[in-house]
């Protein structure tokens, strides 16, 4: 049997990475017959749009996608195709785990969190607008609704019941934010009950962000509104290890696209140099999604023991920053090869190595290499 799944390569590196995904897809031996459509810049120049009809109808139709990340201008241009691809399909819940892998590439190697994030509406519904001719002062409303309020407290509790996950924490600015803050508040704190066997807390934004850059491993499933969620899931990604092996899904009710939580990274294009990891990461959930768990295990522990050892891996991964022994950068496609070739020889029954320590000393850092 074949799944159908929509692949969207998008800008910058997203080509490079979403290659590479596929070359691991490849050595899971599940059949994946993909359908690439371009989004984005690509599209702008081939279709005239940024987001044209045919990538949708591709979603709505085989129902799931792996995505590379879409370049969206600063502060002018068009919308951020992004926000539209959640819009359009009612993408609501964005999950975003943040694991540290093999424990050197943080300074919290116990990390092992989710951020569920309302994907949908908040201050990233595009509704905002200049007040005065003069563009002096300007509006952006953050539209916060009871309906999607109670489906994203929901979606993190039944995520957090079938992953046997025992703590929740809602996040807002409910002291400030008197109406939006208290209306997801309200959500919460009604539907926490359901689910006597989870422990439920709040914890303001700000306080949030002091309490995970301190003991991270306190916390378990992180539910909150759309900017606050995308704020915060890059500061978890920063804990588990760096932007380029944190993954993510977006979750609507028929429909799933699974992304990295990274962009497109402009300034690597074409160099073959971006780290492939989260992009391979969010082909492991969506594996999950598929219900092809035995593959999505061999794909995690395939990119585990290839980070470990750190013989194969990018510049993010092989310099300080992330590691305490530097060792000589691999391409994009060479680590992708590498976890490729893992993938069918993994033993998933032995317990996860941690990282190759070298001699604890203090990295000497070549100045020609960037750590960016
Ligand atoms: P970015 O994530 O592209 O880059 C931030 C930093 O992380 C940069 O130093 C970058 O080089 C590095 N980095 C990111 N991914 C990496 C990888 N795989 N390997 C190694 N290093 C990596 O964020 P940005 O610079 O703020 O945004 C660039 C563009 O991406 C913008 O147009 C933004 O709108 C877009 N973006 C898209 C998505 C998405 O498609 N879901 C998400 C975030 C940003």
């Amino acid at each position: 049997m074949s799944y159908h799944v929509t692949l969207i390569p998008g800008d910058g590196i997203g080509p490079e990475v979403a290659q590479a995904a596929r070359v691991v897809a490849e050595a899971t031996g599940v059949g994946i017959e993909w359908e690439v459509v371009d989004a984005g810049e690509r599209a702008i120049k081939a279709r005239g749009s940024p987001l044209p009809p045919e990538v949708l109808d591709s979603i709505r139709r085989n129902k799931v996608a792996l995505k590379g990340p879409i370049t969206t201008p600063i502060g002018s241009g068009f919308r951020s195709v992004n926000v539209a691809l959640r819009q359009e399909l009612d993408l609501y819940a964005s999950v975003r785990p943040a694991r540290a892998i093999a424990g050197e590439g943080t300074r919290y190697p116990e990390t092992n969190l989710i951020v569920v994030r309302e994907a949908t509406e908040g201050l990233y519904s595009g509704v905002e607008h200049w007040v005065d001719r003069e563009h002096s002062a300007a509006e952006t409303v953050n539209v916060i609704t009871r309906r999607a309020s109670d489906r994203i407290v929901r979606f993190a509790f039944e995520l957090a019941r079938r992953e046997h996950r025992p703590h929740v924490t809602a996040v807002h600015k409910a002291n400030i934010m008197k109406t939006t803050g208290a209306l997801f508040q309200s959500a919460f704190r009604e539907l926490a009950p359901r689910y006597p066997e989870i422990l439920a807390d709040e914890r303001l934004i700000d306080n949030m962000c002091m309490q995970l850059v301190k003991k991270p491993e306190e916390y378990n499933v992180i539910v909150t509104t759309n900017l606050m969620g995308d704020i915060l899931s890059d500061l978890c990604a920063g804990l588990a290890g760096g932007l380029g092996v944190a993954p993510g899904a977006l979750f609507g009710e028929t429909m799933a696209v699974f992304e990295p939580v990274h962009g497109s990274a402009p300034k690597y294009a074409g160099q073959d140099k971006a780290d492939p990891v989260a992009e391979i990461l969010s082909l492991e959930l969506m594996l999950r999604h598929l219900g092809e768990t035995p593959a999505a295990d061999r794909v995690f522990r395939a990119v585990w023991e290839t980070i470990a050892e750190k013989k194969v891996v990018t510049y993010d991964l092989a310099l300080p920053g992330y590691t305490l022994t530097p060792v000589p950068p691999s391409s994009c496609s060479a680590m992708a090869r590498e976890i490729a070739r893992k993938v069918p020889l993994v033993d998933l029954s032995a317990p996860l190595p941690s990282a190759s320590k070298g001699r604890g000393e203090p990295a000497s850092i070549d100045p020609n290499l960037e750590t960016s």
